[in-house]
């Protein structure tokens, strides 16, 4: 083992390094500027936490997120690690004592928010502490292309001018190719070491589902993970307050968050919730940035997405622990309309423009038959490989494709007759409308009934005949068309392929149930005993409370699923457990041996089996 190795298993109790970080550890210690792009879960912290125990002096950490700071420092203090933190939220006796030490050299590690940074005094400061190393977490908030710009970031320019000699680290979960250049340029990265990891994110499943009773939906999928961390996402903060209600009252526990709320209650609710206190937090996309509890093990879209950046980046939020978790998009067409209306009254058309884009991207995932893992890679420009990623609807369940060539020449030739006869395009619904001869006042008005069209497709549901409409927008042959309503238009080559009677294949509609739990093993799953692990669960919360802080500090999920895996009732046999680092072997492991011995002690049946 070398001396990295050493010290991760040592100090952080874990075996492997994750995907990068080794090679970014290695190009900091060694004294170069550095890139890291990470994932969400993908590690970040550890790239600059490790090389500050490996050298002398200090590193500081700047980061924009205050709630984040003292959980990293709390997780840093509970593995033994000399972490403090500097922000708005220290009484003046408390940030003088750390001042103090931070004159004596006592601390590795100190994480600050980039305002406090330029106060007065600081750059002084900051020349006597012995920096040697800085690193930049959330490095978008730099640039003003990026979708999280932070003013006060921009001051950290100035950083590079007071220690010109210390190398600095640059850390992002997301940024386009512009906002890297901007990273770089901004904060004067010199010849830095890129790395850029891939954005897969393997332990996450990916779903969508039709939404038809949505409340309903998302109870029966919520009832399915009993006591397990979730967040559903809501497009309006009504709907976060109405459904946590709904949910609060079946039982499933669930707290609103948005930023309608009262300060102390918006706080209070994101503590309940990082503390394992209620299990569910219905939020708007407000909530999550800065959140990194380890075990969220499923978030829910309630409403469509914008786009598939903001998809990937909420639901990244759950499974970080690279336990597997599950996502799910409850998908509707009104919910599409409702963009579209929104996009419609935007008053600046480049702005229309992009948002029109960014919907249809996020359609196209939406409706795909193909593997979503690969649509989602694709919007990052990264190509998946394999065939099957084992871990999306469309890959586990493959959707049945049928011949629905005379469904499609029913569907473009109602379109086409619309438009010779009234000379405008109608949307989607007016064409679903007429042909299954509904009697609207619209259709009499415009003689809709009497086409030839009108009443061809009784024989389908409306239902049915929105999913061949999505169907033959993905594949092409019909166009929404640009301006004040969403109309529909035949291309050219829907007109071909009516013409030269063409056989169309379609995919059948997402009818399958919500998300059901699968038996086989997923990437990232740790088998173990539940009722095990379950206990130990309880114990890690007592510990938590006692302690105050969130259960994750004590141990996260993988640790305790391999305890309740492994049984291990002597402190030794705890060494090879994933997060058992030396200082939480001294402080935890006892209790944790006890628990299990007395476990196995009171179970006699699973004595005999050993
Ligand atoms: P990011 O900031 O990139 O989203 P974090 O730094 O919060 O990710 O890390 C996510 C989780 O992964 C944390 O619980 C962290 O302790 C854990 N972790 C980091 N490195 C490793 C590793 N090499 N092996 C196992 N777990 C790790
Ligand atoms: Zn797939």
């Amino acid at each position: 083992m070398d001396d990295l190795l050493f010290r991760l298993k040592t100090t952080f109790g874990y075996g492997a390094f994750r995907p990068l970080q080794r090679e970014i550890i290695e190009a900091s210690l060694a004294g170069r500027d550095v890139f890291a792009l990470l994932p969400t879960g993908g590690g970040k912290s550890m790239c600059f936490q490790l090389p500050a125990l490996e050298r002398p002096g200090l590193t500081v950490v700047v980061s924009p997120l205050i709630a984040l700071m003292k959980d990293q420092v709390d997780q840093l203090q509970a593995a033994g690690v000399a972490a403090t933190y500097l922000n708005s939220t220290l009484s003046a006796e408390a940030a003088r004592t750390r001042l103090a030490g931070l004159h004596r050299n006592e601390w590795r590690l100190l994480y600050v928010a980039p305002e406090r940074l330029m106060l007065d005094g600081w750059q002084e400061n900051l020349r006597k502490w012995n920096v040697q190393s800085l690193a930049i977490d959330e490095a978008h908030c730099i640039s003003e292309w990026g979708h999280d710009f932070r003013p006060e970031y921009r001051q950290l320019s100035k950083l590079r001018d007071t220690l010109p000699d210390v190398p600095v680290m640059a850390l992002t979960a997301t940024a386009t190719t512009r906002v890297r250049a901007d990273i770089v340029e901004r904060l004067k990265l010199r010849d830095p070491a890129v790395f850029v990891a891939s954005f897969n994110r393997p332990n996450l499943a990916y779903r969508v589902v039709p939404k038809d009773q949505p409340q309903r939906q998302l109870i029966d999928f919520i009832r399915r993970r009993e006591g397990e961390s979730g967040i559903v996402y809501c497009a309006s903060r009504a709907a976060t307050e109405r459904l946590a209600e709904a949910l609060s009252a079946r039982g499933l526990r669930a707290r609103p968050y948005h930023a309608g709320l009262d300060a102390a209650e918006r706080s209070g609710n994101q503590e309940a919730f990082l503390r394992d206190e209620v299990p569910i937090i219905c939020a708007t996309i407000a909530f999550g940035m800065g959140i990194n509890k380890p075990n969220v093990r499923w978030i829910v879209h309630h409403d469509l997405p914008k786009n598939l950046e903001g998809y990937y980046q909420e639901t990244g939020r759950a499974g970080r622990d690279g336990l597997p978790a599950d996502c799910l998009l409850l998908y509707s067409a009104g919910d599409v309309a409702k963009q579209l209306h929104f996009i419609d009254e935007m008053s600046d058309p480049a702005e229309q423009q992009v948002a029109r884009r960014q919907l249809s991207t996020m359609l196209h995932y939406a409706e795909t038959g193909g593997c979503r893992r690969r649509e989602v890679l694709g919007y990052f420009g990264e190509a998946f490989e394999h065939d099957n990623c084992g871990g999306c609807d469309n890959c586990l369940e493959p959707r049945e494709t049928y011949d629905g060539t005379l469904a499609a020449q029913k569907f473009l030739s109602c379109i086409i007759r619309i438009a010779q006869a009234s000379r405008f395009s109608v949307g989607m619904n007016h064409v679903i409308e007429v042909l299954t001869g509904a009697e609207t006042e619209k259709i009499r008005r415009w003689g809709h009934d009497r086409l030839t069209t009108y009443g061809i497709g009784r024989d389908l549901s409306r239902r049915d005949w929105s999913g061949i409409g999505r169907e033959l927008l993905r594949l092409g042959l019909v166009a929404v068309e640009e301006g004040e309503f969403a109309t529909l238009v035949v291309t050219e080559e829907g007109a071909s392929t009516l013409r030269e009677r063409r056989r169309v294949t379609l995919t059948k509609s997402m009818d399958v149930p919500v998300a059901t739990r699968r038996k086989s093993t997923r990437s990232g799953e740790v088998e173990c005993d539940e009722i095990l692990f379950g206990e130990l669960r309880r114990l890690r919360k007592k510990l938590a409370d006692e302690r105050g802080v969130p259960a994750y500090v004590i141990f996260g999920d993988v640790t305790l699923r391999e305890m309740a895996r492994e049984y291990p009732i002597e402190l030794e046999q705890l060494e090879g457990i994933t997060g058992v680092g030396a200082r939480k072997l001294e402080e935890y492991g006892a209790v944790f041996v006890a628990t299990i011995a007395e476990y196995l002690g009171s179970n006699s049946r699973l004595e005999f089996h050993h």
